[in-house]
């Protein structure tokens, strides 16, 4: 396997940036995911991977060696594009086979190969079955077979699940996930769905505009957002924003939003005045009475295990999630209290968020 290092990539169609300066390495073993949302950049970095696409500028390493302007076939990568795209006059077995067959691999390790493949992904048994008439998940596992067979230095996907439906998605999720982890095969997966990416990737890339805003640990993408948008598009629902103005200074351990004090990680920088919002995700936020900040319930989502409730303060309206069996009646008045060890406090004009012991601490200790 390999590691798949990109310095400085980018990619220009005519005066349109469609990747900007894009670094960052997938360490041997890894798995990636390229998150944003439609037309942020994901398949074109992913094509230029893989070969199929020239960069305008920037490296392209696998293993330490420049690949950059080495063809496709050349890369020794496998190009995942949608697990259906089966040869439906073939068998599983000669599906699977197919790209040994075209190396001109001798039978016996061809069979050796299939076997060894099928096996991995638990479809021995319909090895000499046509694929026309496979479910969609053997399906699937065949065109991943296909993949895995040629053991190639990895693997690139493209919104391999796309096509199916959220039951089926989230078993294939697991699946994809449980096969990582028994060939630890460096993988690069392009989606455009927070959850899938949450749930399979070691390393999770967030993009907006061609520009990776965030690149790190699921956990450091939802617990230290970066950036505004990294704590928009991630979580369900988003990281509420109180917006205020103010100046902080370096060393603050609270804010005053409108009057109000608020507890928060000690700021590592000086802020000049001007737009600011803390951000706090619903699950840090708990109703009590004695808290000055208040609000009207707006609406509440029953989800069962818990529910979410719109609380409009006046500040802007706040999502909190709450135990399913607390009850309040809509356009009741509630306070608020928000956990001060989880806030992240951004600037508005850059959108970024600012140095606090939140994030300092995570990072070193
Ligand atoms: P999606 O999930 O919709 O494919 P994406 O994040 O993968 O989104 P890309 O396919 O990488 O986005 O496209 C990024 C931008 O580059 C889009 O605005 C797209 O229209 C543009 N683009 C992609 N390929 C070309 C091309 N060959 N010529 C011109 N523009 C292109």
């Amino acid at each position: 396997m390999a590691e798949i290092r990109i310095e400085n990539l980018r990619k220009q169609f005519a005066d349109f940036t469609a990747v900007q300066d894009s670094s960052f390495t997938v360490g041997d073993g890894e798995f990636l995911a390229l998150l944003g949302p439609s037309g942020c950049g994901k398949t074109t970095t992913l094509r230029m991977i893989a070969g199929l696409e020239l960069p305008t500028s920037g490296k392209i390493y696998l293993d330490g060696e420049d690949v950059t302007f080495n063809r496709a076939s050349a890369r020794d990568i496998a190009f995942v594009f949608q697990l259906f795209a089966l040869y439906p006059h073939m068998n599983v077995r000669k599906n699977i086979g197919f790209p040994l067959l075209s190396q001109g691999l001798p039978k016996a390790e061809i069979k050796a190969r299939v076997e060894e493949t099928a096996k991995l992904l638990q479809i021995s048994h319909i090895l000499e079955k046509s694929v026309s008439g496979l479910a969609g998940g053997d399906r699937q596992r065949v065109a991943l077979g296909r993949a895995i067979v040629r053991r190639p230095k990895c693997f690139l996907m493209d919104e391999p699940l796309g096509t199916l439906d959220a039951e089926f998605r989230e078993v294939m999720v697991h699946e994809l996930r449980e096969l990582h982890n028994r060939i630890h095969a460096t993988t690069v997966y392009v989606t455009h769905d927070q959850h899938e990416a949450m749930a399979m990737a070691d390393k999770i890339a967030v993009m907006n505009h061609g520009i990776i805003e965030q690149f790190g640990t699921p956990q450091e993408i939802y617990n230290l957002p970066a950036s505004m948008y990294v704590a928009d598009f991630i979580g369900s629902p988003p990281m509420n924003f109180l917006k205020f103005t103010a100046g902080v200074q370096k060393g603050s351990r609270s804010v005053s939003v409108e009057g109000i004090d608020i507890a928060l990680p000690e700021v590592h920088q000086d802020l000049a005045v001007g737009e600011l919002a803390l951000g706090v995700r619903p699950e840090h936020i708990r109703f009590n009475d004695s808290s000055a900040l208040r609000g009207s319930v707006y609406g509440a989502e029953y989800l069962g295990t818990n529910q979410i409730v719109a609380v409009e303060t006046g500040k802007g309206l706040l999502k909190a999630r709450v135990p399913a069996d607390h009850t309040f009646r809509i356009g009741e008045t509630v306070g608020l209290e928000l956990d001060s060890a989880k806030l992240s406090l951004f600037d508005c004009a850059s959108g970024r968020a600012v140095k606090s012991s939140l994030y300092t601490e995570a990072r070193h200790g």
